[in-house]
This record gives structure tokens, sequence and C-alpha cells, in this order.
């Protein structure tokens, strides 16, 4: 692996951040540029860079992500209404190339459709 990510950096104390959950497989900050009044961000601690290169091996770990999803969501107070992102490479969007869900809330969201 090249250089570590800007997330594990942050994992590892060298870019300050709060950590506001963590458990053995991953953890979840608050984005410094937030799209919306709740915006965390939830990182597994393995670095795949992109979902796209997960493979069958990482299926536990991308369901635990799921759950922890919610679980976040609810102890932040948006578990009835999030949303959750994940970019997908540079076309998509995607700027660090660590695999990342968007956890969204307490925004507008059009009922019924993505809302872009
Ligand atoms: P993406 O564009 O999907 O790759 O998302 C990357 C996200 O990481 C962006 O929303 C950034 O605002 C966020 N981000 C970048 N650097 C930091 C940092 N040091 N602490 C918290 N969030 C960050």
């Amino acid at each position: 692996m090249s250089e570590k990510s800007i997330f594990s950096r942050i994992l590892d104390g060298e870019i300050p951040s709060d950590i506001l959950y963590e458990d053995d497989l991953c953890f979840v900050i608050k984005d410094i540029a937030p799209k919306a009044p709740t915006h965390l961000l939830l990182i597994p601690k393995q670095e795949i860079p992109r979902l796209s290169d997960a493979s069958e091996e990482d299926q536990a770990l991308l369901g635990h992500l799921m759950l922890v999803a919610g679980k976040v969501a609810e102890a932040a107070g948006i578990g009835d209404a999030f949303r959750l992102i994940v970019n997908n490479g540079e076309g998509a969007g995607q700027t660090v190339f660590h695999l990342h869900l968007h956890i969204l809330g307490n925004m507008k969201m059009a009922e019924g459709s993505l809302g872009f």
C-alpha cells in the first residue's frame, strides 16, 4: 500500500479529529465540510480505496458498516431520517480514496426521491 489515507492518519492520531465512535472494524468522525446539519463519516479501519475494490472477503465488514450506520444515526438523533451515500470513483465525486459512508441527517429530503 502506498501512503496512508487522511482517514488512517486521523485514526492514528496524526491529524486531530474527534472520533465519535470506534470499534474493532470501523470508526466515525464529523465531516470537516458538512453538506447537511448532521454529516458524519463512517470509515472502515481497513483501507479499501473504493467500494468497487471490495471483495467477497469484505462481505462481513460491509454488513457491519450498515449495522453501525443505523446505530450511529440513532445515537446522533437522526435514526428516523438519514441518508447514506458512498461516492465511488472520481467521476462520482470521491476525493478520499479510503472507503467511507456519508451519514447525512437533519436536512430537507424530498419524499420518494433521491433529492438531488
Ligand atoms: P468523498 O468526496 O466522498 O471522498 O468524501 C470525502 C469527505 O471527507 C468530504 O466530505 C470531506 O469534507 C471529508 N474530509 C476531508 N478531510 C477531512 C478531515 N480531515 N476530517 C473530516 N472530514 C474530512
